[in-house]
């Protein structure tokens, strides 16, 4: 079956990983036709907007779509074009999971965790305002309706993937109505899953405890900020940004991109890793009912990582962007007897 995708390279880094993601998604045999799509800081001149609409509408279109990171100006200039996607696509469901890879250097083994992150609400938004000239206020919003479909996508997903338990992560006990609702939801949508195993914790005391204790948790469901700071915590026990990968999704879309940003200053130079948006790749071929690329795909980076020879910088190595990809896609193409 031929699919369908939309892919945005994005800026910075983003077209050289993305090119490097292709070559080893290529060698699993899964018929791809990319639809190729521009967006962030570089197309500013050409579209006077770094998302064009035809970009949303491709995606709107093809329902499944592959990026690279996109840079964000600091204090001025355009507004996210990430945050702009979720907002625009109604992605609600931001999925990270944090997986310990063999040869990659971290201070915890068999690291296993998932973070279902809500993407629509929270402190992100966006109704903030000043109360006279030395005031801010930023307001928390949290709804039953947007709880329940981040609480729900949670546990549909646990239990699809095999998971055994799901974690509410909250701060009930100083935020009693917003982070007391979502609480109230997640504990009403639990009932109904009664062969999830089901706890909550509060968000402080969640961070201590995923870095003394990681190997207790499984599924972590946050509302948005907490999820936010919690993957990148998870990103740091299996050793760092380079090999975090995500997916967005909603009702209709679902959009696969790493957790790192535009690394700008390494631009141009094949140099920076693309596992992140490689393993990114294999969350995207799961949801397309392609396991078997996706197992070879996700086996064949830990087997590169594993052997050490043909990785960038970070890990250890010194094989350029390309070079690693290349590495991935001969492993893989072996892997499913392709070679
Ligand atoms: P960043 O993730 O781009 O880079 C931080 C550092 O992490 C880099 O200097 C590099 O040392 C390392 N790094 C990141 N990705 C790597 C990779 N693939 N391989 C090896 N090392 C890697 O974070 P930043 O510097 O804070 O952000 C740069 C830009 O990216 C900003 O404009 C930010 O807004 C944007 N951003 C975009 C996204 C997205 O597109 N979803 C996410 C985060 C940040």
């Amino acid at each position: 079956m031929t699919h369908l995708v939309t892919c945005i390279p994005g800026d910075g880094t983003g077209p050289e990983l993305m090119e490097a993601a292709k070559i080893a998604l290529a060698a699993t045999g899964a018929d791809i036709r990319w639809i190729d799509m521009e967006a962030g800081a570089d197309v500013m001149d050409k579209y006077g907007t770094p998302l064009p609409a035809e970009v949303l509408a491709s995606l709107r279109e093809t329902r499944v779509g592959l990026k690279g990171p996109i840079t964000t100006p600091i204090g001025s200039g355009f507004r996210s074009v990430n945050v702009a996607l979720r907002k625009e696509l109604d992605l609600y469901a931001n999925l990270r999971p944090a997986v310990t890879i063999p040869g990659v250097v971290s201070r915890y083994e068999d690291i296993d965790l998932v973070i279902v992150r809500e993407n629509t609400e929270d402190l992100y938004a966006g109704v903030e305002h000043m109360v006279g000239p030395d005031a801010a206020e930023s307001i928390k919003i949290i709804t039953r309706a947007g709880s329940d479909r981040i609480c729900r996508f949670a546990f549909e997903y646990a239990r699809r993937e095999g998971r055994r338990k799901v974690t509410a992560v909250h701060k009930a006990n100083i935020m009693k109505l917003s982070d007391g609702l979502f609480l109230e939801v997640a504990r009403a949508v639990a009932g109904e899953y009664p062969d999830l195993e089901f706890e909550d914790r509060i968000v402080d005391n969640m961070c201590m405890q995923l870095v003394q204790k990681p190997e207790l948790y499984d599924v972590l469901l946050c509302p948005n900020l907490y999820g936010d700071i919690i993957s990148d915590l998870c990103a740091g026990l299996v050793g760092g940004l380079g090999v975090a990968p995500g997916a967005n999704f909603g009702r209709e879309v679902a959009l696969f991109e790493p957790v790192h940003g535009s690394a700008p200053k390494y631009a141009g130079q094949d140099k920076v890793n693309p596992t992140a948006l490689i393993l990114s790749a294999v969350l995207m071929l799961r949801h397309l009912g392609e396991r078997e690329a996706a197992d070879a795909l996700f086996q064949a980076v830990k087997d590169v990582i594993a052997e050490g020879r043909s990785v960038t910088y970070d890990l250890g190595g010194t094989v350029g962007t390309r070079a690693m990809g290349t590495a991935v896609a001969v492993r893989t193409a072996s892997l499913l007897g392709r070679s």
